[in-house]
């Protein structure tokens, strides 16, 4: 769609309390397209002051929007879909450029971001209390569903306008404040884009705050706060257990979500489509050049077909177009910046190191990692072990279904995961006792629906989104009893 609106631009510092403003940590930081290098904003970094001043607006501002009624929650939420949609081909250049995502990935974001704003339409009607029976006489018992306060948002760079949304829309469509604190590679599409839209949607001012600064200075006192009381935090497994730990310390007891790393199984039992098990495993691995928690991290594939799968999953990853991300042809752009960069390098020598069958490699150019496949790889070694997030594919080989299922529940983590079978049965029963928060019978682990359940088990984390799922997660219960006749107490 061709917006008319103009391009969304001055993107230098914070915005607190509905304002523009420099950061005063004294220090500036730079977005910068991982592609070709060029900068794409300096922002000036936000210190603890500013982070005082975010929670304490969006505290005031909570009070009046948590009475707000739902339609004008739902006004709001349609100018907000309304302008998402307006400047789509603006979004979409965005997260090409300050994520290094293929059109595709981009395109697959921004829809993203546009489902969790039309399921955010319904939110504000579906926060709903009971009535409970109660056995004393003359009263009446009420459980109100009320929002939890202020929410925390900490979102990585990976999927930044879509995690830190996913989080920013239902907080505020179940009457919460928010404050914001995207991921130091994507300042903009973490935070700083998503507050232009609610501006220019007429959100009410302190309701949405987007904090950008150095984790040294204002990671810890973002989740110690007082203000907050749910910290909504994706990323990796590492961070979120210090999150953890801060949020539940003593000096702070809070609600938390963990949305951390995952280590997908996909596993291929010996009645599977092979073609389609191919293509879906290509797709899984490589969209966004391996960098997404679902992405499937293992191939765990049946004895019978191993060979084949291997041979056709080779072919097809040697085809894929590696490059400039804005060009429509290309598959795998560039990884996020050099830290994961160094780490794909560390996961391939490890591979090499263990002996495992290289079948397809090559050099990296700039950030450019080609695709990586390696064949008879131990589920057991540091590098199945490890969540790759990076264009490198492990194929490991199962005896049978019993060991394909052991494999596949070996690993610390347990998000997504696959199973490709033609007995949709044998897929369910299969698909039960994979220790994950999610399970997809043929088709990838990649998925997000914005009203099905989203979430992790084991080192994956803890809370769901979406749906009913993130409403409960985003209000608190508050037990109110009403006497309506005079009691006579024993003393
Ligand atoms: P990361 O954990 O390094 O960083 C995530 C966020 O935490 C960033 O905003 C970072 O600045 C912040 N952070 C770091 N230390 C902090 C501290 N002490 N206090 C407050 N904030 C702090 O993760 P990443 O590298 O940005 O993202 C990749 C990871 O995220 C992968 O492990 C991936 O699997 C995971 N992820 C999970 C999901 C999910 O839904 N489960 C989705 C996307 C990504």
């Amino acid at each position: 769609m061709t917006s008319q609106r103009t391009p969304y631009s001055g993107f230098t510092g914070q915005y607190i309390a509905g304002d523009w403003r420099p950061g005063s940590a004294g220090k500036t930081a730079c977005s910068v397209d991982p592609y070709n290098g060029e900068t794409l904003a300096e922002i000036t970094l936000a210190g603890v002051d500013d982070l005082e001043k975010a929670y304490a607006t969006a505290a005031v501002a909570q009070i009046e929007w948590a009475r707000t009624g739902p339609s004008r929650k739902i006004e709001l939420f349609r100018r907000v879909l309304s302008i998402m949609e307006d400047r789509q081909a603006e979004i979409i250049n965005w997260i090409v450029r300050e994520t290094g995502g293929t059109l595709l990935k981009a395109g697959a974001e921004w829809a993203a971001v546009r489902g969790g704003l039309i399921e955010a339409l319904t939110l504000p009607s579906r926060v709903e209390g009971r009535i409970m029976p109660i056995d004393s006489t003359g009263k009446q018992s009420f459980v109100y569903r009320e929002p939890v306060g202020v929410v925390g948002v900490i979102s990585p760079w990976n999927f930044p306008m879509h995690l830190s949304n996913r989080s920013i829309a239902p907080a505020l469509a179940t009457g919460n404040a928010v404050v914001v604190k995207p991921a130091e590679d994507t300042p903009v599409t973490g935070g700083l884009l998503l507050a232009k839209i609610y501006e220019e949607a007429g959100l009410p001012a302190g309701l949405l705050n987007i904090i950008i600064g150095d984790v040294e200075e204002i990671g810890d006192a973002f989740t110690l706060h007082p203000v907050p009381k749910l910290i909504s935090f994706t990323g990796s497994t590492r961070v979120g257990k210090h999150i953890g730990e801060l949020a539940m310390s003593g000096k702070t007891l809070k609600h938390i979500g963990l949305e951390l790393g995952g280590n997908a199984p996909f596993v291929v039992l010996d009645d599977a489509d092979l073609d389609q098990a191919v293509r879906a495993a290509i797709f899984a691995r490589f969209l966004h050049s391996g960098q997404i928690c679902m992405s499937c991290n293992r191939i765990i594939v049946d004895t019978s077909l191993y060979d084949e799968f291997v041979e056709r999953f080779v072919e097809h990853a040697r085809t894929l177009t590696v490059g400039d991300p804005s060009d429509p042809k290309t598959v795998i752009g560039p990884l996020m910046n050099a830290k994961q960069k160094a780490a794909a390098l560390k996961s391939i020598a490890t591979a090499r190191q263990a002996g495992f069958d290289e079948r397809l490699g090559g050099e990296a150019d700039g950030l450019l990692v080609p695709p990586h496949v390696f064949a008879n790889v131990r589920n057991d070694s540091v590098f199945a072990q490890t969540e790759l997030f990076a264009p490198i594919a492990p194929i490991i080989r199962a005896n049978g279904e019993r060991e394909a299922l052991a494999l596949a529940n070996q690993t610390e983590y347990g998000l997504s995961s696959s199973v490709f079978t033609r007995d949709l049965t044998r897929g369910i029963r299969f698909a039960r006792q994979i220790q994950a928060g999610m399970t997809h019978i043929n088709d990838i682990p990649v998925q997000d629906s914005p009203f099905n359940m989203f979430g992790g088990e084991k080192n994956s984390g803890i809370g769901r989104f979406n749906g009913d799922w993130i409403v409960s997660e985003l209000t608190r219960d508050h037990w109110i009893t009403v006497q309506e006749t005079g009691i006579d107490y024993p003393f």
